[in-house]
């Protein structure tokens, strides 16, 4: 059935990390009221001038250094015109012709081993207003420009992914790295990391590009595979029943789980581009691009490697704990309050992991300190509480945030390791349980099993097990 083949490029728009905007001083936070962070400048009102945001351009060159782009020393900021309510200026500050950062790449795992996601350019631009059609008056649409000169960089990749999954592994990489870097807070949902898809297919063996489709309000990763997914099905099923694909702007509507045609395809001179006057040419020095390449910050996959050699940990583990800078920060800390790595990343990636799966948060979202988390392994290395035990206590500190030791302390959980006691527990039921005694005796060994659990019981569970098994056999095989 699948004689095509399908060809994905991907345009990343992530937001970046500043406090100002991209050509005025006004904030970026968007939790605002409407139309409270704007100016002459981000409005568009005649006579004024952008000037631009040195962080936004250090950020720009930091993504560029690490995603392997060269970084060009002479940029121009076009603009780009169109026009649309949420627009005031009636064009967009972008770059066209001469973006800051042209190549690189992303490289991701696939079944058949690594593959490199090329990467077209990176460039610089400014974000447009919101429009907002639910704001008290169900007849009116209202506007709201806070978000309107809100830096941006737009990352373009090659038409180098085949599968929706590609794509996935691709957009979860970079936002990854950008993430890492500090210059990009990589929240979908909120969409200052936003992706649009170009998907096309074409026969298996050809080399020329089938017509592609755009596809807009991809706000989840799960979005961004879906869609592609129903489109490479779409597409196929126009050809093969002898129809063609025409080239538009498609939505994806993820509740109906489709794309739905939006418009035709807008192409580069729609926009009539052009050198924005009011701005120079963006001039980086070359010490300026050799300084923030050596304040580069350890990226994920240099940092899973490091956990394997210094920390010795699996690296199915260090791949996880690295994923999430803020989750591998955190691991580092429980070690730095005492635990040993490898049972530090045991608890994470098992069972801390498992309460948070489901917030979008992250880390962020679990109470317990890297310190008490310390604090519970050390109850349980030193025989203080059972690692069964330690499950428990492990779910209440997640409930409550408290210590490890005051809730051992609390519900009197706290491990027997006097043999003295275990002994006593170990007679009484090796006394009631005479049948089962001449069983072991006679060489179902398997018994054994049968005692400790009823020790267990016995105990609510408190013996120390090594204890417990040490007594039982010596008892019974006297
Ligand atoms: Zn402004």
């Amino acid at each position: 059935m699948s004689s095509y083949e399908a060809v994905i490029g991907l345009e990343v728009h992530a937001q970046l990390s500043t406090e100002s905007k991209m050509f005025c001083a006004c904030s970026t936070s968007a939790g605002s009221p409407p139309n409270t962070n704007i100016c002459p400048v981000c409005t568009g009102q005649p006579g004024t001038l952008p000037v631009v945001n040195r962080r936004a351009i250090e950020m720009a060159i930091k993504a560029g250094l690490a995603l392997g782009c060269k970084i060009e020393r002479r940029s121009i900021f076009a603009r780009k015109n169109y026009f649309y309510p949420d627009l005031p200026k009636g064009y967009q500050i972008s770059q066209y012709e001469f973006p800051l950062c042209l190549g690189g790449g992303v490289t991701i795992s696939t079944e058949g081993g690594k593959k490199t996601i090329s990467l077209i350019r990176i460039h610089l631009e400014e974000d447009a207003g919101k429009l907002l059609h639910d704001y008290g008056h169900p007849d009116m649409s209202h506007v709201d420009f806070n978000r309107c000169g809100v830096p941006l960089i737009e990352i373009v990749s090659g038409p180098d992914m085949r599968s929706p999954k590609e794509a996935g592994d691709y957009l979860r990489t970079l936002r990854n790295v950008l993430v890492y870097l500090d210059v990009c807070e990589g929240n979908l949902q909120e969409g200052n990391f936003r992706c649009d898809a170009n998907v096309s297919i074409r026969p298996v063996g050809r080399k020329e590009f089938g017509t592609r489709t755009e596809m807009k309000n991809l706000n989840s990763f799960k979005a961004v595979e879906r869609s592609i997914a129903y489109e490479i099905e779409r597409q196929t099923k126009v050809l093969e029943s002898g129809g063609t694909v025409s080239q538009e702007t498609r939505l994806w509507n993820d509740v109906a789980g489709r794309t739905e045609s939006m418009r035709s395809k807008e192409e580069a001179h729609d926009y009539r581009y052009f050198p924005d006057p009011d701005l120079l040419p963006l001039i980086v020095e070359e010490d300026w691009i050799a300084r923030t390449r050596s304040g580069l910050p350890e990226l994920a996959g240099a940092k899973a490697e490091r956990f394997v050699s210094n920390y010795e940990i699996p690296r199915a583990d260090a791949l996880v704990l690295t994923d999430d800078r803020a989750l591998a920060d955190y691991f580092e800390a429980v070690i730095a309050s005492g635990a040993p790595a490898r049972k530090a990343a045991n608890w994470i990636t098992a069972e801390l992991m498992r309460e948070i799966k489901d917030d979008e948060r992250g880390i962020a979202a679990c109470p317990i300190a890297p310190a008490n988390l310390a604090g519970l392994i050390k109850l349980i290395e030193e025989g203080k509480i059972s690692g069964k035990i330690g499950k428990d206590v492990f779910e209440m500190m997640f409930k409550t945030g408290r210590a490890a030791a005051e809730i051992v302390a609390e519900l009197g959980v706290e491990q027997i390791s006097d043999s003295s006691a275990i002994e006593s527990a170990v007679d009484k039921i090796i006394a009631e349980n005479p049948k089962q005694v001449e069983q072991y005796r006679g060489g179902k060994t398997a018994v054994l099993a049968y005692f400790v659990g009823q020790v267990m019981k016995a105990t609510k569970g408190q013996a120390n097990p090594q204890m417990l098994n040490d007594i039982l056999k010596k008892k019974l095989e006297t």
